[in-house]
């Protein structure tokens, strides 16, 4: 690769011509052929011998990615393309394939302008396309097509010309139909893809070789004589006449925007800030000379460089030397270092302007999220919409103390680069507790511990999480404060289903105040009602405190002591000490004692979250579960085993579908129950089952199990392991 200098300095020249830039993603389900494909069109740039592209990966360079063959983190690659006689700056990121990282693919999204779904010809558009689909479209992301794997329809499937071409239009119109339903609703016709366009090329990654509709008309090459080829055994005498990076390099320059006309668009989704501001037309115009606005998609730590935040530039220019401020954190640094990426390596570049992806040097404790800008006054991206959360945790021991030090530092990078792990501290026996969304996602991030780091660690057997609700309202309780002065009178009551979805999907989370007009118009919105909506005073992890008392004098002044004790009884209930989700307090009415000395926060804070635990305990408690929803695709020969790990594991099978010899399995299972699958299904079916989980949603536990569960957490807990009320 000794060609990447030369790469660089020709991407450093064309970076402020933004007519001739793309900034893309490559979106996939797992294996369907995202990294063979990018391989392929870094061959095209000279970065890599073509003989070499398919086999080397040079994306997937994280050393647990190739053990595993899959692609975890977002890798970026920058290269030169010559097209119609000119040069053009493609910025590739590489996503991943598996959903334990689905936050790294809205992350990648705010970097790119456009995407490349691949598509396994044989397999169609599954469950985790979807996924990805919905995810860059909201995102704003205009997306082209490549139908990859066509070798598998000829020589695996067997099919005739004319069942592959009717394979290959099902795929198209399957896509179509995805993008029509989530695309923004100016784009639904624009970006649906055409093939008669040539938005949509096949072929195949491995083999190297695609053709699109306009490549056709080009070349004279016929869909008979691809399937000629095919059948004969000659894919490689395709891959000289139509190499696969024509097509495709094509297809990006030719459909997807530049970033010039995708900012036009997007600034107005991901900023909302003064659009009038020199900042702001800054962003919209894509201007080098602007004032700087960079967003961080990716926070990683580099032996020698140290933390390296990568991320797009959307106005101005990043320089070594620059002054700039990183406007979450409200810090001013200094930029050391400005870099462009080729593959797992980066050059040193003088500058990145506006358009395109850099990695810089000098952003201390930036974290994937973060604003850089110049100036105080400038407004914070919007954060990434991910709905994921963690279900599983391990509690995390260096195993010699002189090293623990070093493990808070790197627990520390880690949920910085990864803000989907999230690092507790348990209180009492100091132990970090690290959580995440699923076996998988830990399993890697103990890796980075052990092996990136070299922190040798113990872990502990993983620990779901719970959640605690009410199945009923609750009488209405008195409660009375330490001193007997104070009296609150509360009841519980489940939050409605409905309006509990619309709570999550809303993110509305803290304390409510009467000037937060937009937040009280969206509780309206939701049903809350015009008076309703003014009285709830906070939101808590999708729980609500409502104020339904009338005139209390001096009320107000213990509000916000009422709120904090809610907001403690939300994160650790009365059941087993696990978050509460979807539980309604109301405060109807309350007593307090004339001198606020009687009243302060001694008094007032237990009596509250006695009274709501008393309330909750009256109001059927229980226990709630976080599920997955598994995608398992298997050869049919393996069906029967995998059925058995799935029935030994409470799932419930939603749906199967079979292509070939190829069956999807599609099942919601517990998490509990999921411990240990990985292995499992691995043994069961010799590596031959390929999965991935997302996550689903949180339900009760089966009747049966709520008690066994609940001293069994009450236990781990320290705590006695009957539930008592406190009153
Ligand atoms: P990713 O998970 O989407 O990045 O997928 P990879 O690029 O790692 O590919 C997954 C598997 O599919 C690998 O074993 C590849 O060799 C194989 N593969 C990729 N492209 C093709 C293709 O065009 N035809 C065939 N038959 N196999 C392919």
């Amino acid at each position: 690769m000794a060609k990447k200098e030369e790469v660089a300095a020709k991407a450093q020249k064309l970076m402020s011509q933004t007519n001739l830039i793309r900034n893309i993603g490559v979106i996939a389900h797992i294996d369907h052929g995202k990294s063979t494909l990018t391989d392929s069109l870094v061959a095209a740039s000279g970065l890599m011998s073509e003989e070499l592209a398919g086999e080397q990966l040079v994306m997937d360079f994280y050393i647990l990615e190739q053990e595993r063959g899959i692609t975890i983190n977002a890798a970026n690659i920058s290269l030169v393309y010559a097209y119609e006689g000119k040069d053009h700056l493609i910025n590739v990121i590489d996503t991943p394939g598996h959903v334990d990282f689905g936050g790294d693919v809205i992350r990648a999204m705010r970097a790119v302008d456009g995407v490349i779904i691949v598509v396994d010809a044989a397999e169609g558009p599954m469950p985790q396309t979807e996924t990805v689909i919905r995810q860059a479209l909201k995102e704003n992301c205009q997306p082209v097509l490549f139908i990859n794997k066509v070798d598998r329809l000829i020589n695996e499937l067997q099919l005739g010309p004319e069942e592959m071409q009717k394979k290959l239009i099902e795929v198209i119109n399957k896509v179509n139909k995805l993008i029509k339903a989530n695309a923004p609703p100016q784009f639904k016709e624009e970006w649906m893809v055409n093939v008669e366009q040539g938005k949509v090329a096949f072929g195949t990654a491995l083999y190297k070789w695609a053709i699109s509709i306009p490549q056709m008309k080009k070349t004279g090459i016929t869909f008979k004589d691809i399937y000629d080829y095919c059948k004969e055994g000659k894919q490689k005498e395709l891959s000289k006449k139509i190499p696969l990076y024509i097509p495709l390099m094509e297809m990006i320059i030719t459909h997807l925007p530049n970033p010039k006309k995708a900012q036009a668009y997007r600034t107005k989704e991901i900023w909302k800030g003064d659009l009038e501001s020199p900042v702001g037309k800054g962003m919209l115009t894509c201007d080098g000379d602007a004032p700087l606005a960079m967003m961080v998609t990716a926070v990683t730590n580099d032996k020698h460089a140290g933390e390296v935040a990568t991320g797009r530039v959307y106005s101005g220019t990043l320089k070594k030397g620059l002054k700039v401020r990183m406007v979450g954190s409200q810090k001013d640094v200094v930029i050391q270092q400005v870099n462009l990426y080729m593959g797992p390596d980066r050059v040193s570049v003088e500058n990145v302007s506006a358009g395109n992806i850099a990695a810089v040097i000098g952003l201390k404790d930036a974290y994937a999220g973060e604003t850089v800008g110049y100036d105080e006054g400038m407004t914070l991206f919007e954060s990434f919409k991910s709905k994921v959360e963690p279900v599983i945790t391990v509690s995390v021991e260096a195993k010699n103390t002189k090293d623990l030090p070093k493990l808070v530092e790197v627990l520390r990078q880690i949920t910085k680069a990864d803000p989907n792990v999230r690092i507790t501290i348990n209180q009492e026996t100091g132990e970090h507790l690290v959580s995440g969304m699923g076996e998988l996602h830990l399993e890697i991030t103990e890796y980075r511990i052990q092996v990136d780091n070299k922190v040798p660690i113990t872990t502990s057997p993983p620990i779901v999480v719970y959640h605690e609700t009410i199945s009923e309202e609750s009488p209405s309780l008195l409660g009375k404060s330490p001193n007997k002065h104070n009296h609150f009178k509360m009841h519980a009551e489940p939050l409605e289903k409905e309006m509990l979805e619309k709570i999550k999907d809303s993110g509305i989370q803290g304390r409510i105040r009467k000037k937060d007009i937009e937040i009280v118009s969206k509780l309206q919105e939701m049903g809350f009602g015009q008076e309703g909506s003014k009285k709830i005073w906070c939101v808590h992890n999708n729980n609500l405190l409502i104020d339904g008392t009338r005139g209390i004098q001096a009320l107000h002044e213990i509000k916000e002591l009422v709120i904090e004790a809610f907001e403690d009884a939300m994160n650790a209930g009365p059941l087993a000490s696990e978050k509460c989700e979807g539980v309604v307090i109301r405060l109807e009415d309350a007593k307090l004692h004339e001198d606020s000395i009687h009243r302060g926060p001694a008094q007032v804070l237990p009596a509250i979250t006695r009274t709501i635990f008393a309330c909750m305990l009256s109001a059927k408690p229980l226990l709630m579960e976080p599920k997955q929803k598994l995608f398992i695709s298997i050869p049919q020969d393996y069906m029967g085993e995998v059925g058995k790990e799935l029935n030994q594991r409470r799932a419930q099978i939603d749906e199967i579908n079979t292509e070939g010899d190829q069956n999807t399995v599609i099942a919601v299972a517990p998490v509990r129950d999921l411990i240990g699958f990985s292995n499992a299904i691995r043994g069961a079916t010799q590596g031959r089952a390929i999965w991935t989980a997302e996550f689903f949603k949180y339900e009760p536990l089966p009747p049966q199990l709520q008690q066994p569960v609940r001293t069994e957490i009450r236990k781990r807990k320290g705590m006695d392991t009957e539930v008592k009320s406190a009153e």
